[in-house]
């Protein structure tokens, strides 16, 4: 009897090893459908528009919308060129640009107004497959700011070129100029009027400091843009684009542009983008601190974005938040504001949308 269920046993498993095979081949059954997901090359790509006192008391339901739908236009983008076997860096690149052209965002159309009542736009964006890198700072007439910076880092010996200089470069490679007027829009010239009222009213008239880095600014939203992807080839790029902070005076240069600190990309580690109040994130070194954690620290993604979210960068008395994507796919959307809009999504087009701190 056990001999004969022996032989039933064996006849079955082989039975059901032809039948898996028969269906891997035509590829008919749901579990053959999630194996070959599974193999198939990861990809994903994280995008933020900003950190900052983001409430939602404070919030219309149709700007809430208008922010939903941008977020929802710019990562799309991206995706889609991800799942056609694009590069993450084009993925950044374009991605970036819907959010620069919406003046919604801090970022090309739409940014913050210097005290001279000017736009002063930076820009990087990093290659993680060979740490190249581009940045512009300071540019005045550069409609896609991210656009400059991607020609620095392809076709310059240079990382990072600014103000007129860059200026004069991006003819040379044929990229976009605009009249400074196209950067004006109403919102932001307001709140460079409010900042300047206050300023007026303020007793302590010597500490020029006051105005731009106090409260009242600390509290307004930032606005910057920034992206990070992973392709299919494995690979990990990150961008951020943006006008700066309101009022800010004698060419004041962010963390934007600046490599390792606003934004970080290496192949071994992760892809990383922050906006925030850039002093702090400059002073912390913060995306570079979040690979260098993951490379020589082994913290996972999560715990390097925590550590230096939620400990280093307050503990310098700085606010802010980074998004990120690991080389295995995994994100971060860190931030120690009351909230970041941002966004996530993922091979199999999940997409997660997020405005407050929930
Ligand atoms: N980090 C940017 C800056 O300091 C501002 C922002 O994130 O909105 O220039």
């Amino acid at each position: 009897m056990k001999k004969i269920l022996l032989v039933f046993a064996i006849f079955g498993t082989l039975a059901c090893n032809n039948a898996e095979k028969q269906s891997k081949v035509e590829g008919a059954t749901p579990e053959a459908a999630s194996e070959e997901k599974d193999t198939a090359p990861n990809f994903g790509i994280v995008i933020h528009g900003g950190a900052g006192t983001i409430l939602k008391e404070n919030m219309s339901d149709s700007l809430e919308q208008q922010y939903r739908a941008k977020l929802e236009e710019a990562i799309r983008t991206g995706h889609e060129i991800l799942a056609n076997g694009g590069t993450a860096v084009e993925a950044v690149q374009r991605t970036i640009n819907v959010m620069e052209d919406s003046p919604l965002f801090n970022a090309g159309k739409g940014a913050v107004f210097t005290n001279e009542g000017t736009n002063e736009l930076d820009a990087s964006i990093m290659d993680g497959s060979n740490l190249n890198a581009g940045a512009v700072a300071g540019v005045t007439t550069i409609k896609n700011p991210i656009n400059l910076a991607y020609e620095v880092m392809v076709n310059s010996e240079h990382v990072m070129l600014a103000g007129k200089g860059a200026e004069r470069f991006a003819k040379e490679q044929g990229i976009e100029i605009v009249d400074p007027q196209y950067f004006y829009t109403e919102n932001r010239y307001r709140s460079l009027q409010r900042i300047r009222e206050q300023e007026k009213t303020q007793l302590d008239h010597d500490d020029q400091k006051t105005a731009f880095l106090d409260p009242y600014i600390k509290d307004s939203k930032f606005g910057t843009v920034g992206c990070a992807a992973l392709d299919k080839h494995g690979n990990l790029a990150a961008g951020t684009s943006t006008g700066g902070m309101t009022n800010k005076r004698y060419n004041r240069i962010g963390d934007a542009p600046i490599i390792g600190a606003g934004t970080y990309a290496n192949n071994k580690t992760v892809a990383v983008s922050s906006t925030g109040w850039g002093e702090f994130f400059i002073r912390g070194m913060v995306a570079y601190d979040i690979s260098a954690l993951m490379e020589y620290g082994g913290l996972s993604l999560e715990d390097a974005a925590r550590e230096v979210i939620q400990e280093k960068v307050p503990a310098l008395g700085g606010d802010g938040g980074i998004i990120a994507i690991d080389h295995n796919g995994n994100v971060a959307m860190e931030f120690n504001t009351a909230g970041m809009y941002r966004a996530k999504m993922n091979r199999d087009g999940d997409l997660e949308i997020g405005i407050y701190g929930e």
